[in-house]
């Protein structure tokens, strides 16, 4: 990721809807105070997510090089992931392709999909990126910024998660069929330190590709959860603009969850501007609603975090606890889903 989305064209009718929607959920919530005396029995087991095994499977991707699509580093990160779900139960399929990007020249993409209880008609799609920047263009040493970045939180954190989610899937089937799906050549959009104009439509490309040939015709899911940057210490995670325009439901599902479970220094009751990350794409392409949870840090022009798009984007800016929070949080989502 990304930058900030300048044109959103439906905003305005969207914050409008926005409201109506807010006054008919309070209406709900009363009948509900009522019955506050009874109990919430979940009959639901929830696996155990372990910080400290997300943490090794960011380590391991950025103990491969910089994920950059095209170089040995790339390759051998995409076949250890694809073998890693594998051994954890999953059915895997590799989407393999090229897609142009910003000058002109082509990268090979590989989608990794692994797929639980895929006979399951009704799922859920949980997404990451996985390639990492091949340039540090915001890093204050200017004889730096064409050389890549380990993408330790920007790439590497979400992906881990989703390797731990897998490691924990196997042990307890959920309701509903779960989809995960690492996501290539996010992060090569347009460099903000060569001339030019960046483009919206360069970033995000191997989410683009899946949305417009999903590795199964006509797939659905119910909703999609994106992670992105998931793994600063002390991250905070506010309401984006495009997951509450396109999915106000299930930005209020994942952050009930975050607060039921003692997670709300982390997922924090706030708005934050519009982005341009995976979710937009498969919201506006696939039309799967869909949620980005991204780090958002109000002390920085970028809103990402002082690390962002800088060669401080390695494994000392990685904390289990958040990637704990994170994963947890998405665990108790995906296993109350009925
Ligand atoms: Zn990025």
């Amino acid at each position: 990721m990304k930058q900030k989305l300048s044109s959103f064209s439906n905003l305005k009718v969207l914050s409008a809807c926005g409201l109506i929607l807010i006054s008919i959920t309070a209406c709900k919530q009363k009948p509900a105070q009522k019955t506050e005396a009874v109990k919430e029995v979940s009959a639901v087991q929830i696996p155990v997510f372990s910080g400290d095994s997300a943490w090794s499977f960011v380590n391991k991707q950025v103990s491969f090089g910089p994920r950059v699509p095209g170089s040995e580093a790339h390759t051998a990160c995409a076949d250890w992931m694809s073998g890693k779900f594998r051994s954890f139960g999953a059915d895997v399929t590799v989407q393999q392709g090229t897609v142009r990007i910003f000058d002109g020249k082509s990268v090979p993409m590989k989608n990794i999909i692994a797929r639980f209880q895929p006979e399951k008609s009704n799922r859920i799609l949980l997404m990451a990126h996985w390639d990492s920047r091949p340039f540090a263009d915001h890093d204050p040493d200017l004889s730096k910024r064409d050389i890549p970045i380990d993408g330790a939180n920007d790439g590497g954190s979400g992906a881990g998660v989703l390797l731990e989610i897998a490691r924990a899937l196997q042990s307890q089937p959920t309701p509903l069929g779960i989809d995960l799906i690492l996501f290539d050549v996010e992060d090569y959009g347009f460099p903000d330190h060569h001339e030019g104009e960046g483009k919206a439509e360069f970033w995000c490309l191997g989410s683009q590709y899946w949305a417009k040939n999903p590795h199964i015709p006509g797939y659905f899911a119910r909703f999609g959860i994106l992670l992105d940057m998931v793994g600063a210490p002390n991250a905070v995670f506010t309401q984006e603009e495009v997951s509450s325009y396109y999915a106000r439901s299930v930005v209020d599902k994942v952050w009930a969850a975050a607060s039921k479970l003692g997670y709300g220094r982390f997922f924090v009751y706030q708005k934050s501007t519009q982005l341009i990350d995976d979710h937009l794409f498969v919201n506006q392409i696939i039309g799967i609603p869909s949620i980005d949870i991204v780090q958002n840090d109000a002390s920085t022009e970028s809103t990402f975090g002082a690390y962002w798009h800088t060669h401080a984007d390695n494994m000392s800016n990685i904390s289990r606890e958040t990637l704990t929070a994170v994963g947890k949080t998405v665990l108790k989502v995906i296993y109350e889903e009925k």
